[in-house]
């Protein structure tokens, strides 16, 4: 595997959107970059909640843990997250019982309140100051989905073992009443606060935490970082959000998709704490309708902060009537306003996540690969406990204890993505290929790129991505995704060039962001020479 190596940037501003949680960290990471060679029991690749939980579990077991991660604790998908702790499964009981049966759905079911009683207990034992509450959550029906869909929903998870209740209205929503279902025993918390309390029990217990340390080789030795340090590992745990070791087996299996949130003051008391979700929008997509997710943090004396997310897409790749990523912004703010006396909005940020076809997480051996090599994948909207799952199944299966969630997380189970969504986004990462057309004219190309915009253009027979910093400085990169070569997509609202087949992700200088790449785009330099000329590493 070829590694990639950290780029001098000139678009030193250049961060991917932050949410609110981070104004509670310290903006510098106050864990070391890796500057040696390690040999450990367990090397962890990824400082999210799914690898960071793995530490946690394993280095209380005893087991001593090396972690590593290429930006800093949280900088993926979970510092992004709104961080509902649910049983309330986003993907639907109904579906669960069709899919799996009702004795795998009870496991399911029994999995997920395992995790958020695990995150309590923990809270409590590490003294973890992150505001974990619980509080109901309130799942009500989309107007345009199906009548029954409540009804439906009801029995399905009471059959799991869920005890919920039916409501004639919906608590705490302005313009509605409509009935919805209430869901006890759901939780929340700052996800950023939590990570970093974890990590301090991790030190404690004698891991060790490195931050800026891309693995850029994975094996089942270990790993080799980008300056070239080896850790080598009895067992290696790869809980990158999409695995970054995998070429196509489990990206075969889930679809990536980006989510909006939006978060503004609304009068202290004014809206009582609780989650509320909708069954999702059937007219924008009948088989990943994107439905909205909303809770409240406290935030100063005289408000809440609510925090509204929704609008979901496949990444890279838009409907025909949303210009770019901009619009879900002000759809999420519209869906909102009509529900919830927000003031005004004054944060908003997206993220992504990896929707497995049959809707549960991959946690466990990589198929395909050496018996000691695990990874934890599949997050979708129920991340937070998919990912706690993780940690506490992987950390059974490496001290060898039975646990009756192996079977049903299993990598290897038979699932394929024949959905609609897959079949688009394939079609749409080849067709950007397709319309490639040689020796176009670069001066014309270039002129049409305004700063602070990217684009795609064709510079002397290259399918190029050009971004125009806001100084007027050229970024051009290969348009060509460094893990199967689709063609990729401009994202404005994130100024990142994002990949619609499996949602690999590269910042505007072509850094890569999130996986399945692990390589950075090539980088061009426009010389007065032609052809266009790659610029050395
Ligand atoms: C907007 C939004 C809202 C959400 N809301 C909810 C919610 O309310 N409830 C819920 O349950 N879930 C929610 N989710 C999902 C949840 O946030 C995620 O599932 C979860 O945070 C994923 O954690 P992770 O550890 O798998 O990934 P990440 O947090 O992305 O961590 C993976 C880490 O790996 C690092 N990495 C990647 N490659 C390498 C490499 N080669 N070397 C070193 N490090 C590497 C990355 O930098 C990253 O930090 C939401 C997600 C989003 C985006």
């Amino acid at each position: 595997m070829e590694t990639s190596k950290k780029r001098e940037s000139s678009i030193s501003s250049f961060d991917r959107s932050k949410s609110y949680w981070n104004e509670a960290i310290p903006q510098t990471s106050p864990f070391p970059t890796l500057a040696e060679n390690l040999e450990t029991d367990v090397v962890i690749i990824g400082g999210g909640l799914a690898g960071v939980s793995t530490a946690y579990c394993l280095s209380k077991a005893g087991k001593k843990i090396v972690l590593v991660e290429d930006g800093n604790i949280g900088s993926g998908e979970t510092g992004h997250t709104t961080a509902h702790l649910v049983t309330a499964l986003d993907d639907r009981f109904t579906h669960f019982v069709k899919l799996f049966g009702k004795e795998d759905t009870r496991l399911i079911l029994q999995s997920h309140q395992a995790a958020i009683d695990f995150v309590e207990k923990t809270v409590k034992e590490e003294k973890i100051d992150c505001q974990f509450s619980r509080l109901p959550g309130f799942l009500f029906r989309h107007p345009s989905d199906d009548k029954e869909v409540l009804t439906d929903e009801f029995d399905a998870a009471t059959e799991a073992g869920l005890e919920l209740k039916i409501l004639d209205r919906i608590p705490g929503m302005m313009n509605n009443q409509e009935a919805c279902l209430e869901f006890p025993d759901q939780a929340q918390f700052h996800p950023l606060l939590y990570l970093h309390g974890l990590c301090k029990a991790i030190e404690k217990q004698g891991g060790k935490i490195y931050t800026n340390t891309h693995a850029a080789i994975i094996n089942a030795d270990g790993i080799i970082t980008e300056d070239g340090w080896i850790i080598k590992a009895d067992d290696i745990v790869v809980a990158t959000n999409s695995p970054v070791n995998d070429l196509v087996t489990i990206h075969l299996k889930q679809n990536a998709f980006r989510t909006y949130v939006i978060a503004g003051p609304v009068e202290k008391d004014s809206v009582p704490h609780a989650l509320w979700w909708d069954t999702g929008d059937h007219d924008v997509n009948k088989d990943f309708p994107p439905y909205h997710y909303v809770r409240l943090f406290p935030f100063n004396d005289e408000s809440d902060l609510l925090i509204s997310g929704g609008e979901d897409h496949p990444t890279g790749d838009l409907p025909k009537e949303d210009h770019n990523e901009a619009t879900r912004f002000q759809r999420l703010e519209s869906w909102t306003r009509e529900h919830f006396p927000l003031k005004e909005i004054t944060y908003h940020w997206s993220g992504q996540v990896m929707e497995p076809v049959d809707s549960l997480a991959f946690i466990g051996k990589n198929p395909m690969d050496k018996e000691n090599v695990y990874i934890i994948t599949g997050d979708s909207g129920t991340g937070m406990t998919h990912c706690t799952i993780g940690g506490l199944l992987i950390c059974d299966l490496i001290m060898g204890i039975d646990n009756p969630w192996e079977r049903i997380y299993r990598p290897s189970r038979m699932t394929f993505s024949s959905s609609p969504v897959f079949f688009r986004s394939l079609m749409r990462g080849i067709k950007g290929l397709l319309t490639a057309t040689p020796g176009d004219d670069r001066v014309k190309e270039l002129e049409a790129v305004n700063p602070g915009e990217g684009k795609i253009c064709q510079i002397d027979g290259h399918r190029c991505g050009v971004y125009n910093d806001p100084h007027g400085a050229m970024n051009i990169v290969s348009a060509k995704c460094t893990h199967l070569g689709a063609a990729l997509h401009w994202n404005d609202a994130e100024k990142s060039w994002d990949c619609p087949w499996h949602g690999s992700r590269f910042a505007p200088d072509g850094q890569v962001i999130n996986g399945p790449a692990n390589r950075n785009l090539p980088l061009y330099t426009l010389s007065d020479e032609i052809p266009l000329e790659r610029k050395g590493e």
